[in-house]
């Protein structure tokens, strides 16, 4: 494997891009306009700078890096050579599944196809191509180039090959990957968002403020964020995103997104992207808890 599509070159896509051109792949790295990439590359130069300045890469490296990431706008000859092709476009599931049957319909018929949703079923995107027992999740964790999990998703129809393919691939990346089977959430986001919907149902019931309620997890728990604080980092309308997908699939009502989520998220509060959330981003380096649960009462 040696040519590697990256479709989204966000949060995610641009981080995925870093990781497979610092290990000597070379990366095709497709958007839908020349700001999103030039914003993509802006982020993988200024992450690679940092390694540099940690010692971690040399200068020489971090050129190699950024020259072997072509990014391009046309995503049918952006697939066309693809050994590969890692799926990071917006959290949108008509979006994906329109993505996906352009790749099938333009990459060569041995290209494996892997999506970096949080949340979307990879059985029901693996059903629109004709390759459904090539199509896997790659699930990538934020930051990218940091954290060493890949949870590998195998669809319905996923073969043991490219299961094994995608699992020694991230294994090359020096990622750890684990392999889970495809159902809403997957194993992350099926015990991590319970989780924070009852960080925010503790703070909307009044038990504890915000800081509070981050402290007991950081210093309590060992959690190196609160779960407000990573809730903020994820984004709420990606959290509520999700927790509906684990309310829809498993039709548990303990699933339910707590109403303050909701309200935040319909308030334009979605955390670090809008600069506001729990925290206020005012002074993105000092956030502050955010004016709205300043005061003891929070219902
Ligand atoms: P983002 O909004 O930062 O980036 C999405 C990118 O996709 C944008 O640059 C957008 O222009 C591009 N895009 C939209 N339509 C496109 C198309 N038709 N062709 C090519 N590019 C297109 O989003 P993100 O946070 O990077 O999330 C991307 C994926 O990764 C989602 O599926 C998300 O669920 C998943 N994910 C996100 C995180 C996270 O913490 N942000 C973690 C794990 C997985």
């Amino acid at each position: 494997m040696k040519n590697i599509t990256v479709i989204g070159s966000g949060t995610m896509g641009n981080g995925i891009a870093h990781v497979f051109a610092q290990f000597g792949y070379t990366v095709t790295l497709v958007d839908i306009s020349k700001e999103a990439l030039d914003k993509g590359i802006n982020t993988i130069t200024k992450n690679l700078d940092r390694q540099v300045a940690k010692g971690g890469l040399t200068e020489v490296e971090k050129v190699a890096t950024l020259s072997r990431i072509l990014p391009v706008t046309d995503l049918a000859a952006g697939v066309k050579n693809a050994d590969l092709v890692v799926e990071a476009a917006t959290e949108n599931v008509d979006l994906k599944l329109k993505i996906f049957r352009d790749i099938d319909a333009n990459a060569p018929a041995n290209t494996i196809l892997a999506s970096n949703t949080s949340s979307i079923s990879i059985t029901k995107i693996a059903a629109v191509t004709k390759r459904a027992d090539k199509v896997i999740g790659m699930h990538f964790m934020n930051p990218v180039p940091v954290m060493k999990l890949i949870e590998v998703i195998r669809g319905y129809s996923t073969s043991d090959e490219v299961t094994n393919t995608i699992m020694d691939l991230a294994r090359k990346l020096e990622k750890s990957p684990v392999e889970v089977n495809d159902y809403p959430g997957f194993v992350a986001n099926k015990i991590l968002l319970p989780m924070i919907n009852e960080a925010i149902i503790t703070l909307h019931e009044g038990t504890a403020g915000v800081e509070e309620i981050d402290t007991v997890m950081r210093l309590g728990m060992g959690h190196p964020m609160g779960p407000l604080r990573l809730a903020d980092f994820i984004g709420l309308d990606v959290c509520l995103a999700i927790l509906k997908v684990l309310q829809d699939g498993y039709g548990n009502p303990k699933y339910a997104p707590c109403p303050l989520l909701v309200n935040m998220v319909m308030a334009g509060h979605m955390g670090n992207k809008t600069g506001k959330g729990f925290y206020d981003y005012s002074d993105p380096k000092n956030p502050v808890v955010a004016e709205q649960f300043r005061k003891t009462e929070f219902a």
